[in-house]
């Protein structure tokens, strides 16, 4: 079974967040709850997003 990972690196980021689920569908939740709390956006933007997108990988 593969599983998703992002980490907040991978888009930019100071940061050492990691997290992993194992859908894309499950992982979106966590990540942008961290980017809520962490790095204070209400809603993500949308070229965020698509950076988050293109750094969240399946292993
Ligand atoms: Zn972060």
């Amino acid at each position: 079974m593969s599983r998703f990972y992002f980490k907040c690196s991978d888009i930019g980021y100071q940061c050492s967040f990691e997290t992993n689920a194992a859908t894309e569908k499950d992982i979106l939740p966590k990540i942008k709850m961290h980017h809520k709390y962490a790095h204070g956006f209400k809603e993500i933007p949308d070229d965020v997003m698509t950076k988050i997108m293109g750094a969240i990988h399946e292993q």
